[in-house]
């Protein structure tokens, strides 16, 4: 988190002042970092498939889409108040002893005994008022998953891009959760953005195309550079399954504070479909034009958290370790890295001028120029060249570009490895292309 603030990827939202509780600011590295993973993942499941649409549904639907979809009455956390310090806790929360609501129930803030309320349902949606006086307006909600767009949306789609089942649709879009105990950072935020595809299918391929969609998604996953041990499965109990699903199963990453999901694979049935069919009042089934057969499609759902993966990425990213080699003499014996993988850092490369003098600047600014044209970089003049290479290996930035003395006299720069330290000799015209090749994948 330290890292985050300090390099830009993370900032706590309206920090001074005092911040909101669990809303976070992205930064201007932060928000490159993120947008390379929502592009990474758009690029796979839509344009790199035939079978897959894209959308961008309004955050605000009609009121009626969450009492079809059971979000009004079944998204809800049982909560206890402390009638004491009137504090508000999860009634699960581990640091609750005793039973809420009976005399052994003690308080975890204040220690008062007998203080806990019986379990009460608190719905996890944000409510709005939509209209310009508030007591006459309409209730609205900000929605708590992107998927409604989809399914309320999913003949519009199939009928105007002339899909076939099985077919999806995929949105990346932000999502509002008023969750009571938020915490670990971008983990669990109350405003969060979610990369979800439903694939709609036929009532009995469900399963198939379940274990399709899970073997695709951990590839994915394995693609941004994860470590494999990092990784593994958890499949939901009967206890864990949200109201809409049949079978669902986690991605979780081992995070500093433990295994946690980060993208789930759920299969909904026709649970959200056939209940907007009826509540909606109108027949939202595929007629296969080939059998001439009407259904209601069965739904496999891909739902990853774009700040969770995020979150996934940086901290695999981060390493401590003993700088070596020619290095290790010039600044600091250890150095804190974001090993990103290239293809996902905010920077490609950073440029960096050995001496504000000689021509050196000029040249260097010549070259940033014209690298800027094709990637994201960076200029530095600031400090030893020793602390300028520490700062972008915080950053992750993959490649440092120095201009020294012999840089205006051939036309050639160093480029610095940031995993390897290793420096290679290339000349100015060759640079784009040596860039290229190394950012590949
Ligand atoms: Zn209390």
């Amino acid at each position: 988190m330290s890292l985050a603030k300090r390099r830009g990827f993370v900032f706590q939202s309206s920090e001074i002042y005092g911040g909101l509780g669990s809303v976070w600011d992205y930064g201007p590295l932060g928000v490159e970092l993120k947008k390379n993973i929502k592009e990474r993942w758009w690029r796979s499941m839509v344009h790199e498939r035939h079978d897959i649409e894209g959308l961008d549904a309004a955050i605000l639907m009609h009121p009626k889409v969450w009492e079809a979809s059971g979000h009004v009455s079944g998204f809800t956390d049982p909560l206890v108040d402390c009638k004491q310090c009137k504090n508000r806790f999860r009634a699960d929360d581990p640091r609750i002893k005793g039973t809420p609501g009976q005399p052994d129930a003690q308080c975890p803030v204040c220690g008062s005994k007998g203080t806990l309320t019986a379990p009460r349902q608190f719905n996890l949606m944000f409510k709005t008022f939509m209209g310009p006086v508030e007591d006459q307006a309409a209730v609205v909600y900000l929605r708590p998953e992107t998927a409604q767009g989809i399914y309320v949306n999913y003949l519009n789609v199939q009928q105007s891009s002339r899909q076939k089942i099985p077919f999806g649709i995929a949105q990346i879009g932000k999502a509002f959760r008023n969750e009571i105990t938020p915490g670990n950072f971008i983990f669990r935020t109350r405003e969060f953005e979610q990369m979800e595809m439903q694939f709609f299918v036929k009532p009995g391929t469900e399963n198939e195309w379940f274990d399709t969609w899970r073997a695709e998604r951990m590839n994915w996953v394995k693609g941004l550079g994860i470590r494999e041990e990092k990784l593994r499965w958890h499949q939901h109990g009967k206890d864990e399954l949200a109201h809409y699903a049949a079978d669902a199963y986690d991605i979780q990453y081992e995070f500093p504070f433990g295994w946690q999901e980060f993208e789930g694979i759920h299969n909904r049935t026709d649970f959200d479909l056939s209940n907007h069919q009826q509540h909606a009042g109108k027949k939202l089934e595929y007629l296969d034009p080939k059998t001439n057969e009407k259904f209601l499609p069965y739904v496999v759902e891909t739902s990853a958290g774009a700040d969770r993966t995020t979150l996934v990425v940086l901290c695999d990213a981060y390493r401590e370790e003993e700088v070596r080699g020619e290095e290790a003499a010039e600044g600091g014996e250890q150095r804190v890295v974001l090993k990103l993988k290239p293809s996902l850092a905010p920077l490609k490369a950073a440029v960096f001028p050995l001496v504000n003098k000689d021509g050196m600047p000029e040249l260097a600014h010549r070259i940033h120029d014209d690298l800027r044209r094709h990637f994201n970089v960076f200029y530095d003049d600031g400090g030893s060249i020793g602390r300028r290479y520490r700062r972008q290996d915080e950053a992750g930035t993959p490649y440092g570009v120095t201009i020294d003395g012999q840089s205006t006299q051939d036309q050639t720069v160093t480029v610095r490895d940031r995993d390897t330290l290793k420096q290679d000799r290339v000349s100015t015209g060759k640079l784009v292309e040596y860039l290229t090749q190394k950012l590949a994948g």
